[in-house]
């Protein structure tokens, strides 16, 4: 659920000013209740006007402290959150600065041979890319919160941009031949869209299939034309799976899965929240599903159609 700190904070005063008042008017009216008793009690209307405001009164100050429960319990909950993705950005910038330290270090200081200076260098790429990655995942939660999410819309070769993807992926983990496969279908599908924020989009998925399922993965892309004419984009993986009561709050800022087999993995629960931002300004909507723990995790969305098939088909 958006968070905006702004509009939270004025309805709870207006509302805490609001139930003030009232409950100083409803002491001051029972003051004057108990002190003229006798004259009151002998007025029938007065009595059942005064018993009905209090009733009122009496249940709109109940409905307020309610309604502050429930905003205390989220505040609390984002704050917890926080302070997670604080812990989580502190890790991500920390481990990947410290281990291209030591590749400086370790290229500088000895002799290596070829291959060694090869690994090193492939490792200080790996970390460049990852902090790249989550620098992007910042700045573009950081846009969609303001509104500011562009769209440069172009013609787009899904499986360039699926290569692109994988190909990435692939590397960043090391991947064996079959871990990560990619079906399009019709393997030529052109669509009209947005090419940074799919690629980002599906980084996401397959960086979190990979990463959420234990070696070797089996992890899978799957794109084709709808009978209505769209295309729809499957990841599916066979990892840790997702249990049901969290289904609906993974793609909420800055939400892990609070396990313990999820905490073992780096993340800072943006990814989710941007990927589903992205398609959501692509014109579909992401949706996940999983049948619980150790089943495999389900990431799957729509995006309007591709105008290349159909100018084939007519
Ligand atoms: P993170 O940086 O933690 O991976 P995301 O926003 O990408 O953040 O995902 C939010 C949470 O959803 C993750 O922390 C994890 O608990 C869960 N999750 C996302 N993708 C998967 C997946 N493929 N399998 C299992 N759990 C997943």
């Amino acid at each position: 659920m958006a968070f905006d700190p702004a509009r939270s904070i004025t309805v709870p005063i207006v509302m805490g000013v609001a139930t003030v008042a009232l409950s100083i008017a409803l002491l001051v009216g029972w003051i004057l209740v108990i002190v003229r008793n006798v004259e009151l009690t002998q007025r029938v209307w007065a009595n059942s006007w005064l018993m009905g405001g209090g009733v009122v009164s009496f249940a709109a100050i109940m409905a307020v402290l309610v309604l502050f429960s429930v905003f205390l319990t989220r505040e609390i909950r984002q704050t917890q959150r926080q302070v997670r993705f604080i812990d989580s950005v502190t890790h991500e910038l920390k481990s990947p600065l410290a281990s291209l330290r030591l590749c400086v270090e370790t290229l500088a200081r000895r002799d290596l041979d070829r291959e060694r200076q090869r690994e090193m260098l492939r490792m200080m790429l790996d970390d460049i890319d990852r902090l790249g990655a989550f620098i992007d995942d910042i700045l573009e939660a950081s846009r969609i919160r303001h509104g500011r999410s562009d769209l440069a819309v172009s013609r787009v070769v899904l499986q360039e941009l699926t290569d692109r993807a994988a190909r990435h992926v692939r590397t960043r983990y090391q991947l064996e031949d079959g871990e990560l496969t990619v079906t399009i279908e019709p393997p030529d599908l052109e669509l009209n869209t947005e090419a940074t924020g799919l690629e980002v989009v599906l980084r996401n998925l397959l960086d979190n299939a990979v990463k959420y399922s234990d070696r070797p993965a089996t992890v899978r892309l799957d794109a084709r034309i709808t009978r209505s004419d769209r295309v729809s984009i499957e990841v599916v993986d066979n990892g840790i799976g997702i249990p049901s009561e969290h289904l609906s709050h993974v793609f909420d800022r800055f939400y892990r899965v609070p396990e313990e087999n999820v905490a073992a993995r780096r993340g800072t629960g943006l990814g989710l929240y941007v990927a589903s931002a992205l398609v959501r300004n692509l014109g579909g909507q992401l949706q996940v599903a999983s049948a619980g723990p150790r089943t495999g995790t389900t990431m799957r969305f729509e995006l309007p159609g591709p105008p290349a098939a159909k100018e084939r088909t007519s």
